[in-house]
């Protein structure tokens, strides 16, 4: 049936049996969580299929993951080991706002804020009388990041992150779920059956014949989107327009050095690179697009610029930025890259996943109405077009215009929601954060300025405070964040007593 065909009433059928079509990051994530909430009032089944495989990337996480865990009673060190994981702090963007320049947008607290005014506002006034120095100095994350130090502090929460093996990651979460029940079929769905009358899915029929009946779809087949959109005919709203990037090409590599506690974005003239640390190896890649680059050109860059030995033959990755009109279309909701897909230089897609399992938990239903997937929907589309707005800064917020790629993404016309932040941070050095949005103005701020943006003007607050008055605030915080950060242990150090990865 057609996206925009009328819809035909909902069964009124309870929902009993979850079926998951997928094992990648997402079919797992999905399977852990299901199964452990809601594991002995449902029936869960994951299919998979090891011929097909999934994407293979997807290392790098963002804070909010540390959530969804002890939401799930995970135990960070278990997890960690079995995921040959290391810290997050951040991400090391170099050659973004200009070639040679490099920033971090850590996931720290910059300075302390005032309730009238950020601290940028009090940075900005130290800037100008010369009291303060780089705006990096006053976060504890960054400069840890910067040190490549970490620990679990009594007296502070460092927040972090993790990169993580993808593979392993879904194995420890397979493993979890089939302590709860979640029963795993393996095999490839050559089919996907519907119901004549509602439209709904009925059953997935395997290529050996099988049919796994099911009321709800969780459709996490990755790009493929076989059951939202081969099936369902759900519609995709290309957002190539705003993120240009279309391919990637993956790798794996030995370790040169010890791992740093943070992800590297090194900028190229028509995409970017990723270098993702674990323990016992580096997960690397190259996205570009192919719009303004061929593939051959892009993968010499790339094999000539990686360090180690190649572990694993290098492998594409075809995509295409948007997202589904609808994630969550009669008994079908697709999580993962089935359901949308930004970029992953803020490595923001697995959190989505996170996202949209825990407000499919929060509003399991009992049977599937439409209220229910309007206000699902609603949500996931403010998050998504929030995220989407804070990737395509990095990009606009250039001073680089050495190729016709940069040229195009710092002239191209904005989402206004965004242009909106700009124009207002370029104003009156201000950012705001919507509740419930994933970026804080912590974010916002770290990327702006890193990329170029100076506020014309600022908040009088700080004109309330004498220059000695100023330069001790500002001293104190700069001399807390060296003395908190000189106290860590190297972030190596730390991984090998808290979380040593047995010998893959
Ligand atoms: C280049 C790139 C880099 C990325 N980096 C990051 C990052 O650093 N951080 C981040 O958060 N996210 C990142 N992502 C996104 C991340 O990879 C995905 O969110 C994550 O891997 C989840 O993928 P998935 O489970 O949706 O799909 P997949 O991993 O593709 O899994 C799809 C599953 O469906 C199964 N399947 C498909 N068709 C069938 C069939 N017919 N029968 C049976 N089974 C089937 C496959 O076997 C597989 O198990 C990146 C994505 C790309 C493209």
């Amino acid at each position: 049936m057609h996206d925009d065909a009328p819809e035909p009433a909902f069964p009124s059928r309870p929902v009993r049996r979850v079926v998951i079509a997928g094992g990648g990051t997402a079919g797992w994530m999905a399977a852990a969580a299901i199964s452990k909430v809601l594991g002995r009032a449902l029936e869960v089944t994951l299919v998979e299929s090891e011929e097909i495989g999934t994407v293979g990337v997807g290392e790098a996480t963002i804070p909010t993951l540390i959530t969804y865990h002890r939401l799930l009673g995970i135990d960070e060190r278990a997890f960690m080991a079995a995921s040959q994981a290391t810290v997050k702090l951040g991400i090391s963007f170099e050659h973004w706002r200009s070639e040679g320049h490099r920033y971090i947008h850590s996931f720290g607290v910059t300075g302390k804020d005032h309730w009238s005014a950020g601290f940028q506002h009090f940075w900005l006034k130290g800037r100008e009388r010369g009291l303060a120095s780089g705006y990096e100095d006053y976060c504890i994350e960054l400069q840890a990041a910067l040190q490549h130090r970490f620990a679990h502090l009594p007296r502070y929460h460092m927040n972090y992150a993790y990169h993580l093996d993808a593979s392993r990651y879904a194995r420890f979460l397979r493993e979890m779920s089939e302590r709860h029940g979640c029963r795993r079929i393996e095999g490839r769905i050559a089919e996907v059956l519907t119901d004549e009358a509602s439209g709904f899915i009925a059953a997935l029929r395997l290529q050996d014949g099988t049919t796994i009946e099911g009321d709800l779809f969780v459709d996490c087949t990755g790009f493929r989107a076989l059951l939202i959109g081969q099936t369902l005919g759900v519609g995709f709203e290309d957002w190539s327009h705003w993120l240009l990037n279309d391919r990637a090409i993956a790798t794996q590599t030995t370790a040169v050095r010890a791992p740093e506690p943070y992800t590297r974005a090194i900028a190229e003239k028509w995409g970017w690179q990723w270098r993702i640390p674990l323990q016992h190896r580096v997960g690397n890649g190259i996205v570009y697009s192919s719009r303004h680059v061929d593939d051959d050109e892009a993968r010499e860059r790339f094999l000539s610029s990686l360090e180690g030995e190649v572990m694993r033959s290098p492998w594409p990755v075809r995509f295409r930025p948007g997202r589904r009109t609808r994630c969550w279309h009669r008994n079908c909701i697709a999580l993962g890259l089935a359901g949308s897909f930004i970029e992953p230089l803020e490595s923001t897609t697995i959190h989505l996943i996170q996202r949209g399992i825990v407000r499919l938990v929060q509003a399991f239903p009992q049977v599937v109405t439409r209220p229910a997937i309007a206000e699902y929907n609603a949500r996931l589309d403010e998050e998504l077009q929030h995220v989407r707005d804070f990737v395509v800064l990095h990009y606009h917020a250039t001073e680089r215009r050495d190729s016709p790629y940069w040229e195009h993404v710092a002239s191209m016309p904005l989402p206004a929601t965004l242009q909106h932040r700009i124009d207002l941070f370029r104003e009156t050095g201000t950012v705001f954060h919507v509740p419930g949005e994933l970026f804080g103005e912590n974010s916002w701020i770290q990327v702006m300025m890193g990329q170029g943006i100076v506020p014309r003007h600022r908040h009088p607050t700080p004109d309330q405070m004498g220059d000695e008055e100023l330069s001790r605030f500002l001293d104190t915080i700069r001399t807390e964040v060296a003395g908190t950060v000189r106290q860590l242990p190297a972030h190596q150090d730390y991984l090998r007593q808290y979380c040593p990865a047995p010998a893959p």
